[in-house]
């Protein structure tokens, strides 16, 4: 590969990665939205008629809206643990080894935290 091949690469990566980070930061105030709409839309259920709905059907809605509120948790806890390696500056590192997590991988998934290597290492000693 040559030297100016390699400077335009890591430009590239450098404006790629901020457009993640980017995306990052709008996708976590989506996040803190859809969760703060959950928790009052929960709560106002409390004056909920009982007669409206079967019971079954209710805890249903309730057992869906738990299993959403989970996932987007989760998903802002990722979001927030990329945002936090943006202030500490190493955001697209490898948390296990420290190399450049390839951009193809961050654009993919933008709270990606291992490098495609030790992420397919964990998962195979997982198994
Ligand atoms: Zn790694």
């Amino acid at each position: 590969m040559k030297l100016d091949d390699n400077i335009a690469c890591m430009v590239d990566r450098q404006v790629l990665e901020r457009a993640l980070i980017d995306t990052l930061i709008e996708e976590r105030t989506q996040l803190e939205e859809q969760l703060k709409e959950l928790g009052t839309s929960d709560r106002s259920k409390g004056d909920f008629d009982p007669n409206f709905a079967d019971s079954s059907q209710v805890t249903a809605e309730r057992g869906e809206i738990e299993a959403l509120r989970l996932s987007l948790q989760e998903r802002l806890k990722d979001v927030d643990h990329a945002l936090k390696k943006v202030s500490q500056d190493n955001y697209g590192l490898c948390e296990t080894c420290g190399a450049e997590i390839a951009i193809e991988r961050l654009e993919a998934m933008p709270t990606a935290r291992y490098c495609m290597t030790c992420a397919t290492a964990a998962k195979g000693s997982h198994r």
